[in-house]
């Protein structure tokens, strides 16, 4: 049976730190889908489909891996796609905090379980808020994110 994992999150924008547990999750997986959710309150700073076109340029020589869109629950979009697995980036202990009850409770009311892959050090300092903020300032955003995010 195929191994399908889904990673979740808002990717405004995509960062090398996102790039980074993707890239160690295809050892792990047969395939990654990258799940951009949609939220209609949420305001974000890039646009569904330039998020989407930044996430597809990164992975263009990936085929294990996947971009698409979802609304509502990680959980209901996971049962959609056949995936029993919900892949997560851990950068610090406000990260595990944040995610413990919610991979508890996917585990426990659907039957998805989470898979945490610890950041790596060098990009531990990455988040896609801090790249909104410089990039709003007109700063140089080139060595947090992939080519083609600008
Ligand atoms: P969300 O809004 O769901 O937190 P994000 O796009 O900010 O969406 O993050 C998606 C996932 O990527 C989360 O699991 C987050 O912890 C992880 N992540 C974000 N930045 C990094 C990073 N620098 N290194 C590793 N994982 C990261």
């Amino acid at each position: 049976m195929k191994r399908i994992a889904v990673f979740p999150g808002s990717f405004d924008p995509i960062t090398l730190g996102h790039v980074d547990i993707i890239e160690r999750g295809c050892s792990l997986f047969d395939e990654i889908i990258v799940a951009i959710g949609v939220n209609a309150a949420k305001k974000y700073k890039w646009t569904q489909e330039e998020r989407f076109e930044f996430i597809i340029k990164a992975f263009e020589h990936n085929p294990q891996v996947t971009v698409k869109t979802f609304k509502g629950l990680t959980a209901d979009f996971c049962r959609a796609e056949g995936a029993r697995f919900i892949i997560r980036g851990l950068r610090n202990a406000t990260d595990f905090t944040y995610e413990q009850t919610i991979a508890q409770a996917n585990a426990k009311v659907n039957g998805v379980d989470s898979v945490f892959i610890m950041c790596s050090p060098e990009y531990s300092h990455i988040s896609s808020s801090i790249v909104r903020d410089i990039s709003r300032n007109g700063g140089d955003i080139r060595s947090l994110v992939p080519e083609g995010v600008n």
